[in-house]
């Protein structure tokens, strides 16, 4: 027996819910409250459709008598998420030779057989499982222009295959089409793709059944979609397609006789062949926006000259489209500032920031690795830095290939478009350098040999690939694309900059960035970065000549050589830091003293052992062996951060003294700046105490030379897991305390951050851990000392600033964690910075927060 628990027929005030009935359904039903043409329509909910696939069929004939006499019906999937998908609509149901007949009455024999034969195919292909291939040459074509020899044959092959005749009892149809659609929802494939969508493994289906407006008849009929904002740019803009005598979504599937939506020099328009129901369209859809609080896309349907709409969908859109369009609802009052806020992937910002591969194009993807750093890029393929400045300079984009990277590579670095490396992870040196310059990286690639001798690439798929090659690099996904595919610009337009205003003025943890040179200064104020959180000064030295100053200071052999390259670096210094200080005006600057892990500054070339002997003055021979001195077993461990501080403190006091030269200079010219000096990898509070009692002498000698005053703050960089233990301890020492994530996880799991890549992808895969822990913050393992070190710290000196400054800073769900835990800012790499920013706003959003400013013209 049918009855209300079976279907809900949709009118205002039906008891239909999104949790109960699906997305659609429940989209219907606001159309019909705004007084919609939208045809009769019958909801049935998850219970049903999860009782049908399970046998449980309703009476369908009773579902038939809901619609006026004859009526033809089409059944629709509503999904909880319209993005879940969901089985294929079917049109048409309840044709049979009896009402075709009448068709051929009333409408004609073209338009009778167009509508049958459109319902066959569906049946048999969606609901009797035949093989599409038969179906395939069974169309209305010019020999056959009524189609009456199609109809025949398609009704022919249906019997043949089945040996049955169609069926022509349309409540039957209908409890076929239904039970077809509930099975597929509960098949394996439906699962696996609405679960790569995020839909939870339970999702329910619900179904719509609508009493068909027929696009095909004699008269003035058709159908089509529109929608008014572009799904590229999100600007207004009109758009869709409309097809006389056609069904569905046939305007948008061929290109035949389709009219423009809006007049068009270039053919046929709606507008001029219909304009009362062109206007009504802009009118519905305005309403719609309204109302609906959100871009729609509509399906309607004209039949003779009545305009019918059969549903909405939300308008697809791109990254930089859906920000426009919530930035206009917002601006337009639709909604609120707040919700425009929540309605953006925060990651979805990154495309944005960054030039892309066209989502619409094929791609001839030749590896995977990890995306290190987003954005694409275009080049052609080089295997030496050397290499790639050579090509740079005769105005070559090139992508700078290496098994992984080293100092030396940086100029080339410098000179790409992209970089590839065969090993390394998301904290490896190509991949925080390529952040830090904003070049698109893959590291860890799979499925590629790199020859750097020959000069060759190899994929898996034995692809060859020389040098010159172009290839297209694409940083988001991971992917190396053969040769170049097509990009779309970055977009930070004024929507762009409207939505992080908002951000700003809720948010309740600050972001800063992660800088080391001035250009990377320059990007963190582009990205309104409340300040640098983490100046890797060891990272100045990466460019240009100064890489063998460097080398110099570290191979010194007594305290005479290595003052001669410290004072070589110290002017350099000072100028770094002086400019550093002007780009930021007065905000925050948090300097960490040089923290190189040797191995990363070890020449590891020939050329790189030639030119530090050349400046060294000294044999190649005795560079070798002073390398081979330095060479540690686990250089990550081993004479790195305060550990060389502690050693050699002359390097330290060099810095201190530059910075607080620096600080002098550029306060004199009217920004007041107060420096902040970090000290990495600190284990012991002692370490801290001797630095900090070498720097406070370092100031006093400068303000007594300077004859000014000047503060400065010193904080402790937690990175071992004893000094998270010891914050305390440490906290005495220190005006703040920063996370370094990246060396706390690799410590904490006893994982090498360069070398993790090799097994991550296959831990990932086999579930023993949920993410790469480099790239999300493990909440319960690292989040725990974090917890400790925060606590610990603050009972030791309640106001000691706390703040995180790895890899993890930009990350969403690790500012979730640290401003859960009270940290005053997150400080990640300057094109994350946007990123944090909205990811912060969502936290206080979802917290209650208001903006401050309400109302206003930002
Ligand atoms: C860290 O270890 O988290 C950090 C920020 O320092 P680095 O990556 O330079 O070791
Ligand atoms: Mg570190």
């Amino acid at each position: 027996m049918a009855g209300l628990s079976e279907y809900t027929l949709i009118t205002p005030t039906a008891g239909i819910s999104v949790d109960a009935h699906g997305g659609r359904a429940k989209c219907l039903q606001r159309l019909v409250r705004l007084d919609m043409p939208v045809p009769r329509t019958l909801a049935l909910s998850f219970d049903v459709v999860a009782g049908i696939a399970a046998g449980a069929m309703p009476d369908t004939s009773a579902i038939m008598r809901e619609f006026a006499e004859g009526a033809l019906i089409s059944v629709r999937p509503s999904s909880e998420d319209p993005d879940w998908g969901g089985p294929r609509a079917v049109l048409n149901i309840g044709m049979n030779d009896e009402r075709h007949a009448q068709f051929v009455e009333q409408e004609g024999r073209a338009s009778a057989n167009a509508l049958y034969l459109r319902f066959i195919h569906a049946y048999a292909i969606y609901v009797a499982r035949l093989d599409p291939d038969m179906f395939e040459d069974i169309s209305i074509h010019a020999g056959d222009p009524d189609g009456d020899k199609a109809l025949k044959d398609a009704l022919q092959a249906y019997e043949d295959e089945t040996d049955e005749v169609f069926p022509q009892d349309p409540a039957r149809q209908l409890g076929e089409v239904l039970r077809s659609m509930a099975r597929v929802w509960t098949g394996t494939t439906a699962r696996l793709l609405r679960s790569a969508k995020g839909a939870p493994e339970n999702a329910g289906l619900g179904l719509v059944v609508q009493e068909m407006a027929l696009g095909i008849s004699g008269g003035v009929s058709g159908s089509g979609v529109i929608q008014f904002v572009d799904s590229q740019t999100g600007l207004p803009q009109v758009t869709g397609r409309y097809k006389s005598q056609s069904q569905g979504r046939d305007a948008l599937a061929g290109k035949d006789n389709v009219m423009f939506l809006n007049k068009d020099p270039r053919g046929t328009s709606l507008q001029s062949l219909l304009p009362d129901q062109f206007d009504q369209l802009l009118k519905d859809g305005e309403l719609m926006r309204r109302r609906l609080r959100e871009e729609m896309q509509i399906e309607f349907t004209i039949e003779e000259g009545v305009l019918s709409i059969l549903d909405a969908v939300r308008v697809q859109r791109s990254a930089r489209a859906a920000l426009r369009i919530v930035v206009d609802l917002a601006r337009d009052g639709v909604i609120s500032r707040e919700e425009a806020l929540t309605r953006l992937n925060p990651h979805s910002l990154t495309e944005l920031l960054h030039p892309q591969v066209d989502p619409s194009v094929k791609r001839d993807t030749i590896a995977r690795g990890i995306g290190a750093s987003p954005g694409a890029a275009i080049g052609k393929i080089v295997f030496s830095a050397t290499a790639a400045q050579h090509a740079a300079a005769k105005g070559e984009s090139v992508i700078l290939l290496r098994r992984e990277t080293s100092p030396e590579d940086i100029r080339g670095m410098h000179a790409s478009v992209a970089v590839v490396t065969e090993k390394g992870g998301m904290t490896s040196h190509a991949a925080v350098i390529a952040r830090g310059l904003g070049l698109p990286c893959i590291v860890g690639a799979h499925g590629l040999k790199i020859n750097t001798r020959k000069k060759t690439l190899v994929t898996d798929d034995k692809r060859h690939f020389s040098e010159g090659d172009e290839l297209t690099v694409d940083g988001s996904l991971g992917e190396v694309l053969a040769g170049p595919a097509k990009l779309l610009d970055a977009a930070l337009d004024d929507a762009f900059t409207t939505l992080l205003d908002w951000a700003d003025d809720v948010r309740d943890i600050d972001v800063r960035a992660n800088a080391d040179t001035p250009s990377d200064a320059l990007t963190a104020r582009r990205f309104a970065a409340q300040g640098i959180g983490l100046c890797r000064t060891e990272h100045m030295f990466f460019e240009d000549d100064r890489l063998t100053v460097m080398r110099e200071m570290i191979f010194a052999d007594g305290a005479e050589d290595r003052r001669t390259a410290l004072d070589r670096l110290m002017p350099m210094q000072r100028a770094d830091f002086q400019e550093l200080f002007e780009i930021m005006k007065g905000q925050s600057v948090c300097i960490r003293l040089f923290d190189p892990p040797l191995h990363e500054f070890l020449p590891s070339t020939r050329e790189g052992t030639l030119e530090l002997a050349e400046g060294l003055d000294l044999p190649v021979s005795t560079v070798t062996a002073r390398i081979a001195a330095l060479t540690e077993f686990n250089p990550m461990l081993g004479m790195r951060g305060v550990r060389l501080g502690i050693t050699i403190p002359e390097i330290y006091d060099m810095q201190a003294r530059a910075i607080f030269e620096a600080a002098v200079e550029v306060t004199k010219r009217g920004d007041i700046v107060v420096p902040e000096i970090m000290i990495p990898l600190v284990s012991a509070q002692k370490e801290a105490e001797l630095v900090r009692s070498r720097i406070d002498a370092v100031a006093a000698a400068v303000r007594y030379v300077e004859g000014v005053d000047f503060t400065y703050r010193l904080g402790v960089m937690v990175e071992t897991p004893r000094a998270a233990l010891r914050a305390g301890d440490i906290a005495l020492n220190s005006d703040f305390l920063s996370f370094g994530t990246n060396d706390l996880t690799q410590m904490t799991y006893g994982l090498s951050r360069d070398d993790a890549a090799r097994f991550m992808s296959e831990y990932v895969k086999q579930g023993v851990f949920a993410e790469d822990p480099f790239h999300v913050l493990d909440t319960d393992g690292v989040g725990e000392l974090l917890m400790i070190g925060a606590e610990r710290g603050r009972a030791a000196r309640p106001q000691v600033v706390l703040s995180i400054c790895g890899e993890h800073g930009g990350n969403p769900e690790s500012i979730a964690f640290c401003r859960q835990a009270g940290f005053d800012y997150v400080s990640c790499s300057p094109y994350r910075v946007p990123v944090a920013r909205l990811a912060a706003a969502q936290l206080a959003v979802a917290d209650g927060l208001k903006l401050r400013t309400i109302t206003g013209s930002k």
